[in-house]
């Protein structure tokens, strides 16, 4: 799963994906410095896997991960090709959520590409781009999919009838996300489409120091706007997040402090991102290592299982659950066992979020 971070040049995108990933990466005052997409890994800050650790025992803590993707240079007009143009909606393609930077912060000394600090219009600039581009794909497909529903075709039919909707709704300006559809098998023909610009998008609102909370006007335009098309929206000080990442925890607790922050903003916004991506996390915990692992929400027993590695779904015998919370309570896997709170699952088991689980396997 991977989630790309898209925005117009110097609203603080490489600040962000370095604070995120303290991978190092350049981050000039200038657009385009970053002309290949960057690629990081970000680690999801869950405190259940301390909580695990208070009362098992383990040489290690393994959270997940989530990758990310830096995509830059996306300018008004690279639906055309301008800019850095096709190439960074073809990055934009294979994302699973878009992470998009606005900048709300003022600052005299960084040069905005349209003049003037405006993040309605930014947003607009981006998402017209990637409606462009979502247009050009519906027409050809359109077509196509007409010629092919003339001789009967089902599947060409449906096809053709949510395309339809997908360009009558572009063509008032609108992202396809915003696109209402309540029958189960049209929602399934769209996402077989891809357009760019039915991804789920979290605003993140890069906001002034003094405006950590984003209560600010600039910010509650962004989540106005959010409401009425889809998304939501997250207020983040990359530059301060720069600064915290680069600390040890120690100064980083007194940093957090002195600003008013229980956490920082990037802990949420991973979470966040995780969540809008449809994901959960479930648990091992051994001596070895207690370790978060990432699945879809609503996979079965033998997916989650085939996450640690593929030959266990077809291996997949059943496993032994209990929650994060069981463990509080009652305080050893031995306690939760004899308080026959240890569940026995089969092969249909709905993984749950947090749940705490040992496979067993047939290899
Ligand atoms: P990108 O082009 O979107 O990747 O933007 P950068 O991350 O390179 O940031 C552009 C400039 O804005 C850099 O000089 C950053 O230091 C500065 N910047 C980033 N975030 C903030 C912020 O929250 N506040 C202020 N004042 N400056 C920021």
């Amino acid at each position: 799963m991977e989630a790309g971070i898209v925005g117009l040049p110097n609203v603080g995108k490489s600040t962000l994906f370095n604070a995120l990933t303290s991978a190092g990466i350049a981050s000039e005052n200038y657009p385009f410095c970053t002309i290949e997409p960057n690629v990081g890994a970000i680690a999801v800050p869950d405190p259940r896997l301390g909580v695990i650790r208070g009362f098992i025992q383990s040489e290690k803590i393994i959270p997940a991960i989530l990758e990310l993707v830096d995509i830059a240079g996306i300018v008004r007009g690279a639906s055309e090709g301008e800019g850095l143009g096709n190439k960074f909606l073809t990055h934009i393609r294979n994302v699973d959520a878009i992470l998009h930077v606005v900048r709300c912060f003022e600052d005299a000394d960084i040069t905005h590409v349209d003049g003037a600090v405006d993040p309605i219009r930014d947003i607009e600039t981006i998402e017209t781009e990637l409606m462009l581009a979502d247009l050009q794909s519906v027409e050809s497909m359109r077509d196509k999919a007409a010629r092919t529903a003339r001789t009967g075709d089902k599947d060409a039919k449906l096809r053709l009838a949510v395309l339809e909707k997908c360009e009558a709704l572009l063509a008032e300006g609108k992202p396809v996300r915003a696109l209402q559809l309540d029958d189960p098998i049209e929602q399934k023909t769209l996402a077989g489409l891809q357009f760019l610009s039915s991804k789920r998008v979290l605003y993140v609102a890069n906001v002034e120091e003094d405006d950590l909370e984003g209560k600010g006007p600039l910010v509650q335009r962004v989540r106005q706007r959010a409401e009425e098309l889809g998304g939501e929206v997250i207020a983040v000080c990359a530059r301060l997040e720069a600064e915290l990442s680069e600390l040890d925890e120690a100064d980083r607790a007194e940093m957090l402090e002195s600003v008013g922050l229980e956490e920082p903003a990037l802990a949420v916004l991973t979470r966040a991102a995780y969540h809008l991506l449809g994901l959960q996390s479930y648990f091992t915990a051994g001596p070895k290592e207690i370790r978060a692992w990432t699945i879809p929400t609503g996979a079965t027993g033998p997916q989650a299982a085939s996450v640690i590695h593929s030959d266990f779904e077809r291996g997949f015998i059943r496993a032994e659950v209990y929650s994060v919370d069981d463990l509080i309570e009652l305080k050893t896997e031995k306690a939760i066992r004899e308080a026959g709170r240890l569940r026995v699952e089969g092969k249909q088991y709905v993984m749950r979020d947090g749940d705490v689980v040992h496979f067993l396997f047939n290899v």
